[in-house]
């Protein structure tokens, strides 16, 4: 297999994490309280989440935040992490574009999202909290926090939603190895849970429902924080080691992207090898980088949401987030890239959509799993279904310079690998994965709730 490694000793660790708030030319609008509408201080979030993680939510003044050393060590366990030359993928495209990717997959956790688990664990610790608590749905999110939290010797609680704590055994059983208490939500175990089963005791659960659990045991319990994996702006804050690693191996290479692509569930990943590169179009006279988030089409957030305030959850327990958004109850088909079923974008992405410093392209199943399927088989690694909507977004960029004949560089990032997703393969060499398609009656719906969310509030 041909392929190229850059790599690099682990002392080019990053030492700060990039902030793009303080540097972006429009600054997002603010969170803003649901009841007052009034915009959030970040000691209204120290209840729920570890002070260091809100203080860092709401700093637009440091674009660069010192990554403690506690946790560069932690780091160590797998970063720097490779930047590959894909060379089987061009040749099996016969494209003339070069195709680089950085490889978040080696992770113990399987994909990038250890990133920001390590990180917020720590900080934790350093603030006395014994307990940590999250939701999950696929189990990606889950799996990382539950070995971060060990690493830092945390008890970890997680809530995983109780169709998927049944549907996917392998991703409960990785969080349990990792030393978790996993319960599958609702449960009798907190009011929120208890409410909703007295309505509905064979309820399957939902992300909204797991989220109002894990907030509920945070704020009912002595030293206990929750946290989340992806959305929020210190969650993409931690992930910029991505690009930061990104960027020294693509000169390694000596390349520099055309584009950069990500898929994009609520943004994290996409930000953390985005950012990086894009600080420099904040300046005058840098030359023009694409950057792309592939999102699937059964949940278009980017390509047809509105940008609007909504709800970060279905059950409505968060603040008010500027985003582009399909409205918090909108229920997206139960694909298999369980990862970009969220409603929402990001807010720091959101802002940099509007203002025209990125783009979106939206994937349909088939394509994702088309393309994740040519990705194993010339590179030699099974990319997990997320990914694959990067990779297919790849494949259609690659394919544009070969009928163009034009030679661009090429960047995305592998988010994690598909082994414990190979149930979703096995379908898809089945025949038996089909697409969705979203029809404009049905979003506006959905919308509509967002909307009155709005009312005498100025965008
Ligand atoms: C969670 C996840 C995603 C989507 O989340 P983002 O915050 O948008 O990055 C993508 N890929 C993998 C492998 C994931 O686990």
């Amino acid at each position: 297999m041909e392929q190229k490694k850059f790599l690099l000793p682990e002392s080019e660790i990053p030492t700060a994490w990039y902030n793009i708030q303080a540097e972006m030319p429009n600054k997002p609008l603010p969170i803003l309280n649901p009841a007052t509408k009034k915009p959030l201080k970040s000691s209204d979030l120290y209840p729920i989440f570890n002070q260091a993680c809100s203080d860092q939510e709401l700093d637009r003044e440091h674009a660069w935040i010192e990554i403690p050393e506690e946790v560069r060590e932690q780091y160590r366990m797998y970063r720097v992490t490779p930047l590959v030359r894909a060379f089987g993928l061009e040749k099996a495209l016969g494209t003339p574009a070069h195709i680089y990717f950085k490889n978040e997959s080696v992770s113990p956790a399987g994909s990038h999202k250890l990133n920001s688990a390590l990180a917020q664990a720590y900080f934790c610790k350093k603030e006395g909290v014994t307990n940590i608590t999250t939701e999950t749905g696929a189990g990606q999110w889950g799996g990382a926090l539950s070995l971060a939290a060990k690493m830092y010797g945390l008890e970890c609680a997680v809530y995983m939603v109780k169709i998927s704590f049944e549907q996917k055994p392998y991703r409960r059983s990785i969080m349990q190895t990792f030393g978790a208490n996993v319960t599958p939500s609702p449960s009798m175990s907190t009011r929120a849970g208890k409410d909703i089963l007295t309505v509905d005791p064979n309820y399957g659960g939902s992300l909204g429902c797991a989220i109002s659990e894990a907030i509920e045991l945070a704020t009912t319990t002595p030293n206990c924080k929750y946290t989340l994996g992806s959305v929020l702006n210190h969650v993409c804050l931690h992930q910029t080691v991505i690009g930061l690693e990104a960027e020294k191996q693509m000169q390694l290479a000596g390349e520099e992207p055309d584009m950069v692509i990500a898929c994009f569930g609520g943004g994290s990943n996409f930000s953390g090898i985005a950012y990086p590169f894009l600080r420099h179009q904040f300046k005058k006279g840098a030359k023009k980088m694409r950057f792309i988030a592939a999102e699937p089409s059964a949940c278009p957030k980017l390509t047809r949401g509105k940008f609007e305030y909504d709800f970060g959850d279905e059950a409505g327990y968060t603040p008010l987030l500027p985003m582009y958004t399909l409205g918090h109850d909108f229920k997206p088909a139960n694909i298999h890239a369980g990862g970009l079923r969220y409603h929402g974008a990001g807010v720091l992405m959101s802002q940099l959509m509007k203002d025209g410093y990125m783009e979106a392209v939206d994937i349909d199943q088939l394509e994702s799993f088309q393309a994740g399927t040519l990705f194993a088989r010339s590179e030699g690694i099974i990319p997990a279904p997320e990914s694959c909507h990067a990779i297919a977004a790849t494949v259609r960029e690659a394919l544009k310079c070969k009928v163009a004949g034009e030679k661009k560089t090429i960047l995305f990032n592998l988010s994690g690998h598909g082994f414990v997703d190979m149930g979703a393969y096995d379908q898809y060499i089945n025949g038996d994965l089909q697409n969705y398609h979203i029809s404009d009656a049905d979003l506006e719906k959905s919308i509509k709730e967002a909307d009155a969310l709005n009312v005498g509030i100025k965008l």
